[in-house]
């Protein structure tokens, strides 16, 4: 299948009109290049719910927080279309900066939950830089339905919240996250680790599965977050930036996991130069 590239915002917006006129409902996947089997199972599960399927690859610069993050972001724009290219995607929205910010651009939308928590306790900014970009792709695709990881479950959870508030259309999608056989959660940062670092991240997931098992064993949370944290900083190649026990619903920690607040462990910790982030259900 031929897919259409559309580097202007009136290019997509035709693209999207022509579908719709069609009959054809419209799913879109966001996302930052870089294209890899967890980005693949949201355009297969858009291509299930959807009749026309629009993957966005747009690096967006607004929601970085370090700009050394922001060089050294993998993007290969060639290898990411060869990639689409064998998937159910029909065009492909990839915008450059100034398309998306152009001069004088001036508005934020920050969705306020509250306390600064998880990541938004660590990247300031980010999450405004991630709902900014995210209204503005909702507004010029008119996508139906726009499908998100559950690896990056804050990003998910703020979406929802988004688009609840500002009355846009559209149903969010969330999608189970794709792991190595290892359990290392997929991420296009997962490139920039060392062979042996590599080695070394798929303790992130054994973190996250001992926290789990031992608060399902009545363990309190906070005691069986104390020794994981300590077995992953023993030797001294993690940096745990947060593990905690918090509500799939509320976000609200969590000492106990019962299963009306749909209790998640969510973990992030630098590992060298790489920043890895992942989270399970308990
Ligand atoms: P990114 O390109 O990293 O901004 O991610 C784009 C979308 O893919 C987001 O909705 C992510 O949550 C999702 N995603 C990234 N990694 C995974 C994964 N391993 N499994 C499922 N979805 C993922």
């Amino acid at each position: 299948m031929t897919i259409e590239v559309a580097r202007s915002i009136p290019e997509i917006r035709n693209i999207v009109a022509k579908a719709k006129q069609d009959g054809r409902t419209v799913g879109l996947v966001p996302t930052m290049g870089g294209l890899h089997a967890g980005h693949l199972s949201l355009i297969e599960r858009a291509g299930s719910l959807c009749d026309h399927v629009v993957v966005s690859v747009f690096v967006n610069p607004t929601q970085f927080n370090r700009k050394e993050d922001f060089e050294n972001y993998p993007g290969n724009e060639a290898e990411d279309l060869k990639v689409l290219s064998g998937t159910c995607t029909n065009s492909v929205f990839a915008p450059s900066a100034t398309e998306v910010y152009p001069e004088g651009f001036a508005t934020s939308v920050t969705v306020s939950t509250g306390d600064k928590i998880l990541c938004d306790a660590h990247r300031p900014g980010h999450f405004d830089g991630v709902a900014t970009v995210v209204t503005k792709l909702f507004l010029q695709t008119g996508a139906d339905i726009a499908c998100f990881g559950e690896k990056d479950y804050q990003q998910l959870f703020i979406v929802k919240r988004l688009v609840a508030d500002l009355n846009i259309p559209i149903r969010i999608e969330p999608v189970p996250t794709v792991r190595e056989t290892d359990g290392l959660a997929l991420s296009s940062r997962n490139a920039r680790l060392t062979p042996e670092e590599r080695l070394l991240a798929t303790r992130l997931h054994r973190a996250l599965e001992q926290v789990a098992d031992a608060v399902r064993g009545g363990e309190a949370a906070s005691l069986a977050i104390a020794k994981a944290q300590t077995w992953l900083e023993s030797d001294n190649r993690f940096d745990v930036e947060y593990l905690e026990m918090r509500s799939g619903k509320t976000l609200e920690i969590l000492e106990r996991p019962d299963e009306q607040d749909e209790p998640r462990v969510f973990i992030a910790a630098n590992l060298g130069k790489v920043r890895l982030i992942d989270n399970i259900a308990v």
